[in-house]
């Protein structure tokens, strides 16, 4: 598991010094217009603190997929204008990343200005986490800040490689990730429930392992749910079904009883002949028993008992970690399980996590946002944690003593 004693920026001295920090700028666009702007909300805590603290700040991120090159498609000049706005002072957007004009604003960057570089992507270097260009990176500033969940599992330059050469430590939005989520997973407070959801059982094979080796409850839904029915000889019908995970479903079942872990799956299951086409068509349901799927159905969300079961085990809980939708919830007919689990994440008292995705976005468009204790920024990254997996962006960050 990643070590999440890590160093923050309250933990160094700023004052002075030339701080780069990676944030996590990759905002949906919509020609040329930001049409969300939570990522850049989510950086200014840090940024803001740097700045009060006499840093001169320099900021860089990726924007979609650029495939390094120049792409002025994917500029950050959208993202340099909102800062502007949001800080109150004006972020010079570099022409460049590690180029002349880069390295000219940085070079004359005082203490409380703010600049930031073009897209770190626009270099095929980035994501290979070339040492050069991490030298590059690193050498325009003093010591370097990681607050880019979303991209802490990539071993890129500008979120892993910068840190061989400069003092580095978290920003606040990776500082509560991995206290919040750290401590769940090391020193939880106890029941610990885990909740999974989402496509395939193959994405998720390592969770679900590391899982069992730590929660009290795991809860299982969603389209992986199926084929763990299976594996206990039940017939799902049409249902998606992860053929080649059976004997894997059979192994973990077999481990969550020795482990004591008790496993939850769905009873009831909310059936169509087809699966909706487009997504949110309107679609005639039958809700049947999880031991009686009709054979030319197909199960696409959990059914009426289950979502009590679920919240029962999810408000008896002390945390709650929660990733993955309980069933096909881009239709209307079909989000009522994954509404039922948000809203008993949101009704419980427990320390209630939910990974990024789209269980984050079905909390926020309820509403339930403040009423979670942590929404992770990031969906990979969350996953690789749950994983057990090292994220390679704060594994290089410096520990505390
Ligand atoms: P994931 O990316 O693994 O988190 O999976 C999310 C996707 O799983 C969503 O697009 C859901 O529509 C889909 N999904 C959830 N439940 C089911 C189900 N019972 N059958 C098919 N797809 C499902």
């Amino acid at each position: 598991m990643t070590n999440v004693n890590k160093k923050s920026v309250e933990d160094i001295s700023v004052q002075g010094k030339k701080v780069l920090v990676r944030c996590d700028f990759n905002v949906p666009l919509k020609d040329g217009v930001i049409t969300d702007d939570n990522r850049i909300q989510g950086a200014l805590p840090t940024i803001k603190y740097l700045l009060a603290n006499g840093a001169a700040v320099i900021l860089c991120s990726h924007l979609g997929r650029p495939k390094g090159e120049f792409n002025m498609k994917y500029t950050l000049a959208p993202v340099a204008k909102r800062l502007s706005e949001c800080l109150g002072i004006e972020v010079a957007l570099a022409k460049d990343v590690v180029g002349e004009d880069a390295v000219a604003k940085a070079a004359n960057l005082k203490s409380g200005e703010c600049m930031l570089l073009e897209n770190v992507r626009f270099h095929a270097e980035e994501e290979k986490n070339n040492p050069e260009f991490a030298k590059k990176l690193a050498d325009m500033a003093d010591i370097y800040v990681n607050d880019a969940f979303g991209t802490a599992h990539r071993a890129h330059a500008s979120t892993a490689g910068v840190a061989d050469y400069l003092p580095a430590v978290c920003g606040y939005l990776i500082n509560k990730e991995i206290t919040i989520m750290g401590k769940a997973l090391a020193d939880p407070d106890r029941p610990l429930v885990a909740i999974l959801g989402g496509a395939k059982v193959s994405d998720k094979l390592n969770v679900i392992n590391n899982l069992l080796e730590k929660v009290d409850t795991l809860i299982i839904g969603g389209g992986m749910a199926y084929t763990f029915l299976k594996a206990q000889g039940k017939g799902i019908g049409k249902s998606l079904l992860d053929e080649s995970k059976l004997d894997y479903c059979v192994e973990m079942m077999k481990k969550a009883e020795e482990k004591g872990v008790k496993l939850l799956l769905p009873v009831d299951t909310v059936c169509a002949k087809s699966f909706p086409d487009p997504i949110d068509a309107e679609i005639e349901t039958v809700t049947v028993s999880a031991d009686a799927i009709p054979e030319d159905m197909q199960g696409l969300d959990i059914g009426p008992a289950t979502r009590e079961l679920f919240a029962n085990a999810v408000l008896s809980a002390k945390t709650v970690i929660w990733n993955g939708p309980m069933g096909v919830f881009e239709n209307p007919t079909l989000a009522v399980g994954t509404k039922a689990v948000a809203q008993a994440l949101a009704d419980s008292d427990a320390i209630t996590i939910v990974g990024g995705g789209d269980s984050a976005a079905a909390c926020q468009t309820l509403g339930f946002g403040d009423k979670i204790t942590h929404i992770s920024t990031g969906g990979g990254a969350s996953l690789e944690f749950l994983e057990g997996l090292e994220l390679p962006g704060i594994a290089c960050l410096n520990d505390k003593q």
